[in-house]
């Protein structure tokens, strides 16, 4: 076989991988948007075997073969062609995948399975102490996860690598010591002026047929193909997928009292799907035809969700449409009280509600614990106690249970190990990303207020999404902003924003 024909060889084993994952992609929005609870048995089977089917045929000796003998095609081609980009990325993954001995895959799914029940039960309990013993099982596994990955330097590398190609814990807690130096005192500052926003306008009641349709008008506004390429349901917790640029799914929870959070969970997982439905078509069914990092994907969602869905001028845009479907609640509500009322800060236990300001240091103390369990520092029994106290430090409060606690997110109890550096990294990418298009696109901002989001999403597709998972985090950023990561434009962003909210 001459070298193309061995790359398109390869090109069509992975497709198959491919198309497994995405049917077992299709299963798993079925289970969360439609299937009933007696489902749930039958469902984890067919996902498992789905998975198995997958796993096997990526880390076959065939495609280990293929990928050794094409090292030298890669060399001759340039590093941003597709193909290079396809075997490097099939390489890194091979080898991470057959990296891990079987019967450590096995015991983390067996764990993951069983911390799940435990931190269910221990929710219910309102008892960390119920679920620290399946928490220390999997930390153990972790450990030896991290051992079998191989890491740079510190075994968190090895997770952080997975979540952020390419990046170290270093570069993080990098950065997460400049957003520390200038978002504790903001938030404390605000603290002291709570009372400045009044928020009563989206707690009133609000009908949820009139918020699911305003949902879809946003989410259409900004750009997300309703029609034929995509659709949106109703799930427990909102969430995107896509099994096709062409087929990206996307839901949402309503509220009946708490309108901002369905209309900007829309938002949010809409972003996700601007992503998925600008990835190229050159690119469809094959393993780089996905975004390139978790970060990544959230700068997308945080971008339609903060940047535009809570700025001045998306409010002028949009207030009228609002004030059209909820005319009695909106009675008497200026246009900059309802954008401020979007925008409220406060220092809250729960990390999925919280508001931009405080939102990074809900991910800082997650990722300050980890660091310090794996680093020695913090045994898994005092992890209730070290959550605690950082909340005092950093917000202000303490919570009074552990399910507003270190209870309260799934993500421990099925692993434990840079869970949650993605949101972060997310937030900083958003405005590098965003103040670049401002650079190439004269009065971007201002054309929100006449609803004008197509050029915004336009520069994402030939800056971000063209590129599919061809390159990593860092390099991305450089390509499309022309700078190196940095949280500098973010705080930034946030100091002007809130200070002028809040009279700083
Ligand atoms: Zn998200």
């Amino acid at each position: 076989m001459t070298y193309k024909e061995k790359y398109d060889f390869l090109v069509s084993r992975l497709a198959e991988v491919v198309d497994l994952s995405r049917a077992a992609a299709v299963l798993a929005w079925d289970q969360q948007v439609n299937m009933p609870r007696g489902g749930m048995k039958a469902r984890g089977d067919q996902l498992a075997t789905l998975s198995s089917l997958a796993h096997a045929r990526f880390t076959s000796p065939e495609i280990g073969e293929l990928l050794q003998d094409l090292a030298a095609y890669e060399r001759e081609l340039p590093y941003e062609s597709d193909e290079a980009s396809l075997i490097r990325v099939a390489r890194r993954e091979y080898e991470k995948e057959t990296k891990l001995p079987a019967k450590l895959v096995t015991e983390l799914a067996k764990a993951a399975n069983d911390g799940y029940a435990a931190w269910l039960q221990a929710r219910e309990a309102k008892d960390y102490g119920v679920f620290r013993p399946a928490l220390e099982r999997i930390y153990r596994l972790m450990v030896e996860k991290a051992q079998a990955l191989g890491y740079r330097e510190r075994p968190l590398d090895a997770f952080v690598d997975e979540s952020e190609p390419g990046m170290t814990i270093v570069d993080v807690e990098k950065l997460f010591s400049e957003l520390k130096e200038t978002l504790v005192p903001l938030v404390a500052a605000i603290r002291e002026r709570l009372d400045r926003v009044d928020d009563s306008v989206v707690l009133k009641y609000y009908d949820k047929d009139a918020q699911w349709k305003i949902g879809l008008e946003a989410v259409r506004a900004i750009g997300f193909d309703l029609d034929a390429r995509g659709r949106q349901d109703l799930s427990v917790h909102p969430f995107t997928t896509s099994f096709s640029p062409d087929d990206v799914r996307i839901t949402t929870r309503l509220r009946e009292r708490e309108f901002t959070m369905g209309f900007f969970a829309s938002l949010h997982e809409a972003g996700h799907g601007t992503y998925e439905q600008g990835l190229p078509k050159r690119l469809e069914r094959t393993i780089l035809c996905r975004g390139a990092s978790g970060g990544l994907h959230e700068s997308q969602s945080r971008l339609w969700e903060n940047i535009v869905g809570r700025s001045h001028e998306f409010w002028e845009f949009f207030y009228p449409t609002m004030q059209r479907y909820f005319p009695e609640q909106t009675s008497g509500v200026s246009l900059d009280s309802f954008y401020a009322a979007v925008n409220r800060v406060q220092p809250s236990f729960i990390r999925t509600e919280a508001d931009e300001v405080t939102y990074n240091l809900h991910i800082m103390i997650r990722t300050e614990l980890e660091k310090a369990v794996f680093d020695g520092q913090l045994a898994i029994a005092d992890l209730e106690q070290a959550w605690n106290d950082k909340y005092q430090e950093y917000l202000g409060i303490v919570p009074k249970d552990p399910v507003d606690g270190v209870l309260q997110d799934i993500h421990w109890s099925g692993g434990f190990g840079a869970s949650f550096i993605s949101y972060t990294i997310g937030n900083i990418v958003m405005v590098q990303l965003f103040e670049a298009a401002c650079r190439e696109i004269p009065n971007l901002k201002a054309g929100f207020a006449k609803g004008q989001f197509a050029p915004l999403l336009h520069w994402m597709n030939d800056h971000v999404h063209t590129h599919g998972a061809k390159f990593q985090p860092l390099e991305l950023v450089r390509m499309a902003t022309g700078a190196e990561l940095s949280a500098r434009p973010y705080l930034d962003y946030i100091v002007t924003k809130f200070s002028a909210l809040y009279g700083l």
